[in-house]
C-alpha cells in the first residue's frame, strides 16, 4: 500500500484542485484508486500516466480507503466492487452518508457485467462504471469526463457569476482549510470583512442592473489590491496567498495567510479604503463609495473557523456603528461588550409580558402663546437590575428584529389608554405623537395597530400624531406613500422626527402626507451664535412652511434659543427649557 501523506493534505483538497481545473487543468487532478489487486493498481496508474495524470494515490487496503479519502480529497475515486473485508459496495454506502464526500465522483471497476449488479452500483451513487479488464482510452475519456463535469459543478457552487470570485461557500472551506495549515505551521492569519457602506440605497436609487456594474468595479478594485494583481488567473495565490470573496450582496472577504500581526493587516485594509474612495465612472455616472472593514486575527482572536469570522463581523458590526470609511480590529472588550448586548436583547424579549416598559410625556409648546398644545410619548425600560434604560441603548438592539415592531404596537396601545384616562379626567384635548420605526409602517401593520388602538380605548384619531425619521425614504416609493396615505386617510397626523439628520429628498417630501416636520436638536443647540446652525433653522423653517407643514423644534434648553426660533415663525418646541419627559402623573401637573 501507498504511505497516505503521498503529498501535502492541502494540496489534495477539493477547493484547490477544484480552482485548477476551472483554469483548464484537469491534468492536475488527483485521482485515488482503492483495490486490493496491487497490479491493477499499477495498471491503471501507469495507463493514466501515460495520458497526462500524475497525481495518483493507490490503496490496497479497502478498510483503510474511506480515512484516506477524508483526508486526502481525490477529484474522482476509482473503485473496485469485489474486495475481502469490505466491498465497495459498503464503501459507496460510506462515501455517500458523509456529508462532505456526498458529491465525489466515483468510477466503479470491476469483472462482474451483470445488469443487476450495475443497477444496484448506480442506485447507490456511482458516478460512472467501467468494466475489466479496463481499456486504457476508455478509463482516460471517462475520467476526464468526470472531471470536467466536476469542475462544472464545483463552479456553479464555489464561485459568483456576477463578479466572478468564490463565493461564501468557498470561503467557509478555504478558512476551515487555513485554520488547520496555520495551526500546523505555527502561522497566523487575518480574516477582514469588508462592507460597502449604504449600498442599499444605491441599490435603490440606480436599480439593480447598474448597482450591478457597480459591484463588479468595485470587485476588480479589491482584487486589485487584496491579491496585488488585476488578473485572476495566478494559481499559486489561492492555495497560499491572499483570497478576495463575495459572501454576501454588498459584502466580500479578504483571507490573508502569513500575516504576523495587526500592522500588516492594517497596510491592506487601508489600501482597501482608499481604492474603493477614488470615485467611479459608471455609465456616465461619477459615483463615490466608501467601505466599511472588521479584522479578526488567528490566533488572538480566536482558534477556531467559527470563532475567528465571528469576531471579524462583530468588528465590521462596530465599524459601522461608528461611521462609514473605518477600520475595526476584534478585540476582547468588543467580545465583552456583545455578550452584554446580547443578555440586554434577550431579556429585551420578554420585556413586554413582563410589563416593563413606561412610558414618558414631554410637552410640546405653541411658539406664540407658550401654551402646552401636546406632548411626545418617549419610552423607557424599568429593567429589573439596571433601572431605568434610555431608549437609546435599548431601541437599537429592537430594531435589529422584528421586536421593534412589537414595542410600537405596544406603546400605540398605550398611548391610547393614557389619552381616554386623561379624558376621563376632563383634561382638555390634546394631541400625542408616538415614535414609530420604518418597518412598522409596511405592510399595513401600523395602520391595523392604529385602528385597533383607537377602536379599543374609543378615543379620536386627531388625538395621536405618529413621528417617522427619515430612514423612511429608504423604502420602496410607492409602498411608503400607499401605507402613508392609508394612515393619513385614518385621521392620524404624522410627522418627519429628526429632520436633517438622514436620507430626506426634498422632492419627495411633498410627495408624502406629512403634516410637521421636527427639526433635530442638533441644529438648535447652536441657536442663536452659530451661524450655520441658524442658516439650516431659517432654511428648513421656509420650506417646511411653503409645503404647508407645521414646524416643531426640538431640544430647546435656552430662552434665547426659545426668541430666536419664535423670530422666525416657528411653530412648536420641546425642550428642557420647559420640561424633560416625565411620567404620565407629572404630566398632569404640568398643565395645571
Ligand atoms: P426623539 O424622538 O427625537 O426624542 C427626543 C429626544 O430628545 C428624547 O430623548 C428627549 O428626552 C430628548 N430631549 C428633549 N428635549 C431635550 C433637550 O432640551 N435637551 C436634550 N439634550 N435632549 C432633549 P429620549 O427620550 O432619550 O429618546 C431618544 C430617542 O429614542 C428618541 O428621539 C426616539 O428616536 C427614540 N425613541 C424614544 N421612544 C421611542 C419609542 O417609543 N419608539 C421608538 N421606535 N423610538 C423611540
Ligand atoms: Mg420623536
Ligand atoms: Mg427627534
Amino acid at each position: 500500500m501507498e504511505p497516505l501523506d503521498h503529498k501535502p493534505a492541502e494540496q489534495a483538497t477539493q477547493q484547490h484542485t477544484s480552482l485548477q481545473m476551472q483554469l483548464g487543468t484537469l491534468a492536475s487532478a488527483s485521482i485515488m484508486m482503492v483495490d486490493d489487486e496491487p497490479i491493477m493498481i499499477e495498471v491503471v496508474r501507469t495507463f493514466l500516466n501515460d495520458v497526462g495524470f500524475t497525481e495518483f494515490l493507490g490503496i490496497t487496503d479497502p478498510t483503510q480507503a474511506l480515512f484516506a479519502i477524508q483526508t486526502n480529497r481525490p477529484d474522482v475515486l476509482l473503485l473496485d466492487l469485489m474486495m475481502p473485508g469490505i466491498d465497495g459496495f459498503s464503501l459507496l454506502k460510506q462515501i455517500r452518508a458523509d456529508s462532505q464526500l456526498k458529491l465525489l465522483p466515483v468510477v466503479v471497476l470491476t469483472s462482474a457485467s451483470d445488469a443487476q449488479t450495475k443497477l444496484r452500483v448506480l442506485e447507490l451513487g456511482a458516478t460512472d462504471f467501467l468494466e475489466k479488464p479496463v481499456d486504457p482510452s476508455e478509463l482516460a475519456l471517462r475520467v476526464r469526463n468526470t472531471l470536467a463535469f466536476k469542475a462544472y459543478s464545483d463552479r456553479l457552487a464555489y464561485f459568483d457569476s456576477l463578479t466572478g470570485l468564490p463565493n461564501r461557500s468557498f470561503f467557509l472551506n478555504h478558512l476551515s482549510m487555513t485554520v488547520r495549515r496555520s495551526a500546523r505551521k505555527n502561522a497566523g492569519f487575518a480574516v477582514m470583512q469588508i462592507n460597502i457602506d449604504r449600498f442599499k440605497q444605491l441599490n435603490e436609487s440606480l436599480g439593480h442592473r447598474t448597482a450591478d456594474a457597480v459591484l463588479v468595479a468595485i470587485s476588480q478594485r479589491l482584487s486589485a489590491c487584496i491579491r496585488g494583481t488585476d488578473s485572476i488567473g495566478r494559481l499559486a495565490e489561492f492555495s497560499s496567498g491572499n483570497t478576495l470573496s463575495r459572501v454576501g450582496g454588498d459584502e466580500f472577504t479578504a483571507l490573508l495567510p502569513e500575516i504576523k500581526d495587526s500592522s500588516h493587516a492594517a497596510v491592506v485594509a487601508k489600501r482597501v479604503i482608499n481604492a474603493i474612495a477614488r470615485p467611479f465612472h459608471i455609465e456616465g455616472r461619477e459615483l463615490f463609495i466608501s467601505a466599511s472593514i472588521g479584522i479578526s486575527i488567528y490566533p488572538a482572536d480566536g482558534s477556531d473557523a467559527e470563532t475567528i469570522l465571528k469576531h471579524a463581523e462583530a468588528a465590521l458590526r462596530e465599524s459601522k456603528r461608528t461611521g462609514t470609511n473605518t477600520i475595526r480590529f476584534y478585540s476582547s472588550s468588543l467580545n465583552r461588550e456583545s455578550i452584554e448586548k446580547l443578555t440586554l436583547e434577550n431579556q429585551l424579549h420578554r420585556a413586554i409580558e413582563r410589563n416593563e416598559f413606561r412610558l414618558f410625556y414631554q410637552p410640546k409648546v405653541d411658539l406664540r402663546t407658550l401654551q402646552i398644545v401636546g406632548c411626545e410619548a418617549l419610552i423607557r425600560w424599568q429593567h429589573p437590575e439596571r433601572g431605568l434604560l434610555s431608549p437609546n441603548i435599548f431601541i437599537p438592539l429592537a430594531e435589529q428584529s422584528h421586536l421593534i415592531v412589537d414595542i410600537g404596537a405596544w406603546v400605540i396601545d398605550q398611548a391610547s389608554s393614557q389619552i381616554a384616562l386623561w379624558r376621563s379626567m376632563g383634561l382638555r384635548d390634546m394631541k400625542v405623537s408616538v415614535n414609530v420605526c420604518s418597518p412598522h409602517v409596511m405592510d399595513g401593520r401600523l395602520l391595523k395597530d392604529l385602528r385597533s388602538a383607537i377602536a379599543k380605548h374609543a378615543i379620536s384619531p386627531k388625538s395621536l400624531m405618529v413621528e417617522l425619521t427619515e430612514s423612511i425614504f429608504l423604502g420602496n416609493v410607492d409602498e411608503v406613500n400607499q401605507a402613508l396615505n392609508n394612515v393619513a386617510a385614518l385621521g392620524v397626523d404624522l410627522s418627519l422626527d429628526d429632520f436633517g439628520t438622514g436620507f430626506s429628498s426634498l422632492a419627495y417630501l411633498k410627495r408624502l402626507p406629512l403634516k410637521e416636520l421636527k427639526i433635530d436638536r442638533s441644529f438648535v443647540k447652536g441657536l442663536p451664535g452659530d451661524k450655520d446652525s441658524a442658516a439650516i433653522v431659517s432654511a428648513v423653517l421656509a420650506l417646511a412652511h411653503s409645503l404647508n407643514l407645521q414646524v416643531t423644534a426640538e431640544g430647546v434648553e435656552l430662552e434665547s434659543q426659545l426668541q430666536f426660533l419664535q423670530k422666525l415663525g416657528c411653530n412648536q418646541f420641546q425642550g428642557f427649557l420647559r420640561s424633560k419627559p416625565v411620567p404620565a402623573n407629572e404630566f398632569v401637573q404640568l398643565l395645571a
